[in-house]
């Protein structure tokens, strides 16, 4: 049978990795470890913040090694997922269909979500675990015309335990990520080495032989008859450039920004994230804890259960660039405005379940939804390969997304991936 590396196990990888498998013999490169949720006592970060001695967050992995968090120029914090099942483990398990740009160019993915569909469960009643403070903002909205809705959850959100760890890895196994994905490929014999870095893939002749990956000081080349990426969409664009392949300067992030107020026995730090949302021109509201400016950002003073907080989390014009380690971002006028719109929207929620604009206080604006590097347009959306790859090397992440899909790419990106899966099996 033919070989197939996938670098990466996150969203695109798992996906691609379990179409593929059965007509390639699968290899999934995987550069972290196996995951493992959180399971630090919140008391210990709770103690070092209060004793000012948390400060940068690019150092949560010591803590953490699941999480990665990274600056952009001009000072975003970037956040994935380093692991088994990749950023999915970190993720709200929001599952959204959100195809529309690939749907202008002619990308119908129906078949893929319908697969999909069979593949994940999902959720919206869960209802019966919001907290007070979401239900009240949930009827604010309403009252406001915003029109909110329950957000569909993967997995059996509705038997949340109602810890407030989503974030940091499900501890109870209700939320569903891309690992069981990766575990299904595996019960059809596909192979899963973590601990690989892919480095470089090799290419000779317009076609990848392989993928020369690093684990410590060993250093070894995969064979492959076909090689997809799915790094994500920070490490995607990272792999093709030390590969000699030029990426598009045209990154997006969906940047989140927290409004927040004290409300003295919220308990939101306990609450599943984001029960549900309102949808903007270009952005979303959600209620949501930001565990990252809760210790990291010195502005987060009253103590995590008495804070209520939402999320803006805006789909940006995507001008942002990969180089090697380092990610710019540029926000463009149009960000900017949006972004106030968005935070004058929470401020009227905020003012309708009677709190001040002078009582909100702010987060540290951070992002995890990168993409857009490599964007499908009209001349390669029907074989899906753009066509700076080598023949024989597809990507199957959101670096291909024309652009922001405006909310989160989880469900997209895997319904993309099994159709990449699909023309990988067809050439
Ligand atoms: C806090 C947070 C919450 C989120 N919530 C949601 C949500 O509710 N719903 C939703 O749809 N989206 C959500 N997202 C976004 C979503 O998790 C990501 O967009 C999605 O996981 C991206 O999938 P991916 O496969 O492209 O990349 P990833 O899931 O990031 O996987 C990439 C994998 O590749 C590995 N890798 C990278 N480089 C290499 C290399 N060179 N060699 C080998 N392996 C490599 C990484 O370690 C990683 O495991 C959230 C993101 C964050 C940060």
């Amino acid at each position: 049978m033919k070989t197939a590396v996938v670098v990466g196990s996150g969203a695109g990888g798992a996906a691609a990795a379990h179409a593929l498998q059965g007509r390639f013999e699968v290899t999934v490169l995987e550069e972290g470890k196996a995951f493992r949720p959180f399971r630090t006592d919140l008391r210990l970060p709770e103690r070092l913040k209060r004793l000012g001695l948390l400060v940068d967050p690019r150092l949560i992995h010591l803590m953490f090694p699941a999480m990665r968090v990274r600056k952009a120029a001009g000072g975003t914090v970037l956040v994935t997922g380093r692991g088994t099942g990749g950023t999915t483990t970190l993720a709200t398990g929001n599952a959204v269909r959100l195809d529309l740009a690939l749907r202008r160019l002619g990308v119908d993915l129906a078949a893929e979500f319908a697969e999909l569909a069979r593949l994940v469960p999902t959720t919206t009643d869960h209802r019966a675990v919001w907290s007070q403070p979401s239900r009240l903002a949930f009827a604010a909205c309403e009252v406001l015309g915003l029109d909110p809705e329950p957000l569909p959850k993967m997995g059996r959100q509705d038997r949340c335990h109602g810890c407030g760890h989503c974030v940091l890895g499900c501890p109870h196994g209700v939320k569903w990520d891309a690992r069981r994905l990766v575990a299904k490929a595996r019960s059809l014999g596909a192979r899963l080495l973590t601990g690989w870095q892919a480095r470089r893939l090799v290419v000779r002749g317009g076609a990848a032989s392989g993928v020369l990956a690093v684990r410590g000081s060993e250093q070894r080349v995969f064979r492959a008859d076909a090689v997809v990426v799915a790094a994500g969409g920070l490490g995607t664009p990272a792999l093709l450039e030390r590969s000699g392949i030029r990426c598009e300067p045209r990154l997006f992030v969906d940047p989140v920004l927290c409004v927040a107020t004290r409300w003295p026995g919220a308990r939101q730090d306990h609450e599943m994230s984001m029960p549900f949302a309102v949808r903007g021109e270009r952005f979303i509201i959600a209620p949501y804890f930001d565990h990252l400016s809760y210790y990291f950002d010195h502005r987060w003073q009253p103590r995590a259960g008495d804070i209520f907080s939402l999320m803006v989390k805006l789909a940006d014009a995507g001008t942002g660039a990969v180089r090697g380690r380092s990610v710019e971002l540029r926000q463009t006028d149009a960000d900017r405005e949006r972004l106030a719109h968005a935070v004058e929207v929470c401020a009227e929620v905020f003012a309708r379940l009677g709190v001040p604009r002078r009582e909100l206080f702010y987060g540290t604006v951070n992002a995890g939804h990168p993409g857009g590097t490599l964007p499908l347009g009209g001349g390669d959306a029907a074989t899906l390969h753009p066509s700076v790859l080598p023949e024989n090397v597809w990507v199957a992440d959101a670096s291909l997304f024309p652009e922001s899909p405006g909310g989160p790419p989880i469900l997209t990106i895997m319904a993309l991936a099994r159709r990449v899966a699909k023309h990988v099996a067809a050439a």
